[in-house]
């Protein structure tokens, strides 16, 4: 069911007058361009209105093995439907886990394709990143995501250009626990995550670190726990192109 993307305003910075300027431009700088709530530089959805008790699970920076498989195994184990946003260099390195993800009836977006900090900044290299990881899931899925996250959720004016001109819809998210990357355990992840779930939340975790694999063993753990939990409360598990009402690939 579309759901109206939630918007502006969920978090107000709580700069005073005591704060040197210097951090309080760093918080605002941050607020801006990297937070996922941010709606200042345009429509960055990161939970949708619907009276549907459906959340969408996320996860960034794979494909990353054993991970991937795992993660996909315990989804598929409660018949979740997840959606991976993952980085073009990572579908080059484990083709075989991305197609698998396709056919087990997730879906893919695209998380760029190197997932370098410099590769974020500036129109000519973001749209060369965009193709790059669009050429990978289209050479070896066949698929060419609609669904676009920016890597570090870093957004600049040339992004929304970017994305303008390539059709692609950016999507944020709430961190399923801000500690998540770097894997405290499994209860402390699920404890949040399951706090944070609302109708149309759209919850982030990581199957993999950047574009450089990394032990992901809390966050599989932390995903039966989770998807144990939300069940037994009664929510479902959908996947950002329904919540937004738009078709996943072009
Ligand atoms: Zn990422």
């Amino acid at each position: 069911m579309p759901g109206r993307a939630r918007g502006v305003g969920r978090r107000r910075l709580g700069s005073r007058e005591l704060v040197p300027a210097s951090v309080g431009i760093a918080a605002a700088s941050y607020w801006a361009f990297m937070s996922p709530y941010s709606q200042l530089l345009g429509p960055f959805p990161y939970r949708f209105a619907t009276t549907e008790r459906v959340v969408a699970l996320t996860f960034d920076d794979g494909p990353n093995e054993p991970y991937t498989s795992q993660i996909a195994d315990a989804l598929d184990a409660s018949g979740a439907r997840a959606t991976f946003f993952a980085v073009g260099a990572c579908v080059e390195r484990h083709p075989d886990t991305a197609r698998r993800l396709a056919s087990d009836g997730h879906v893919l977006g695209s998380h760029g394709y190197s997932h370098r900090l410099d590769r974020c900044v500036g129109r000519e290299v973001l749209r060369d990143e965009v193709r790059r990881a669009e050429a990978a899931f289209s050479r070896h899925l066949g698929l060419r995501p609609v669904l676009f996250r920016p890597p570090w959720l870093l957004r600049t004016p040339g992004l929304f250009g970017v994305a303008r001109e390539q059709s692609l819809q950016l999507v944020s998210g709430e961190f399923a626990h801000v500690l998540e990357v770097l894997q405290p355990s499994p209860e402390r992840i699920a404890r949040r995550a399951v706090a944070k779930a609302r109708p149309g939340s759209v919850l982030i975790f990581h199957d993999g670190i950047e574009a450089k694999g990394g032990d992901r063993s809390a966050t599989v753990a932390a995903v039966e726990l989770v998807v144990a939990d939300l069940s037994a409360r009664g929510f479902g598990f959908t996947t950002v192109d329904q919540l937004l009402g738009v078709n996943p690939y072009r």
